[in-house]
């Protein structure tokens, strides 16, 4: 998702007087005495700031161009008159010194940015939740999504605000797929987890035919917890181009791949006993 800029908070002033000094500063770094320029030259970026706390959120470097702040460049506040070279920001900082990623971090657009990034974060999770709920509760999500975040923005939730897509963009279905994705890998890992573990698996592969008439496997899988207690778990929905007998086992192994399930554990197969699915289970076996 693409997130939008946040506004200029007071005391942008006092910011830019202070990225000026550091601009005009890291500009002078080619101009200072020679023991001072030595000691510049000789230092360069330590890569163990990208662990310090204090840095690790936000700073970056690039090679020959010197060091960025990720939160500063993704929350800009537009530079007022004359500032257009801000280190950090639009120029990287080339004078390598823990001192000024400190100042960087002590600035007023730093804090807002920090401030504007906890907000966007905290109005993606909140668009994850409202989305878990409704598939949770089986709703139709693509049409209730937009209801549901206008629910909660007239209920005081004022943070959705924060994603600035705009209300044709933040609920399209192509961000709310992109966003079911993300959760199904999510809530998928450990049930895969489990699959794994069991000592034998089963698998039930249904052929269906959608709304458009395009033939799909519904493939569903057996297993056993530690416990001993059965499950009977979707994996997966897929799209196939025929209902051949090579077709299919194709998609299926393909699916057990993706899902990095051990075929060798497989001992079971429900079908509804067509051709291609029993002739298939010869050949799986075989491979
Ligand atoms: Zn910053």
């Amino acid at each position: 998702m693409r997130v939008g800029q946040s506004r200029g908070g007071e005391g942008a002033g006092q910011d830019r007087r202070e990225e000026q000094g550091a601009a005009a500063a890291a500009v002078r770094g080619s101009e200072v005495g020679g023991s001072e320029r030595a000691r510049h030259r000789k230092s360069g970026f330590d890569p163990g700031w990208m662990e310090d706390p204090r840095f690790k959120p936000w700073l970056y470097n690039i090679a020959n161009h010197g060091m960025f702040c990720r939160l500063c460049r993704q929350h800009k506040q537009a530079p007022k008159r004359g500032v257009s070279t801000r280190p950090f920001i639009e120029v990287g900082c080339m004078l390598f010194r823990s001192d000024y990623l400190d100042k960087h971090a002590a600035t007023r657009h730093h804090q807002e940015s920090v401030k504007a990034h906890a907000a966007l974060i905290q109005a993606v999770i909140g668009g994850f939740k409202c989305l878990y709920h409704l598939t949770k509760k089986e709703h139709a999500h693509h049409t209730n999504y937009a209801d549901l975040l206008e629910l909660a923005e007239l209920l005081g939730c004022q943070y959705f605000e924060k994603l600035k897509i705009g209300r044709t963009n933040y609920t399209s279905h192509r961000i709310i797929d992109e966003m079911l994705e993300i959760l199904g890998t999510v809530v998928e890992e450990p049930i895969l987890a489990n699959i794994s573990a069991s000592v034998a698996i089963g698998l039930e592969v249904d052929e269906t035919t959608d709304v458009s008439v395009k033939k799909q496997l519904d493939v569903h899988v057996r297993y056993m917890d530690k416990n001993g207690l059965l499950y009977s778990q979707f994996l997966d929905l897929v799209t196939v181009s025929d209902g051949r007998a090579d077709t299919i086992v194709k998609a299926i192994r393909t699916i057990l791949t993706k899902k990095n399930i051990p075929t060798q554990r497989i001992y079971g197969l429900g079908t509804d006993g067509a051709a291609v699915m029993t002739g298939m289970n010869y050949q799986q076996k075989q491979g």
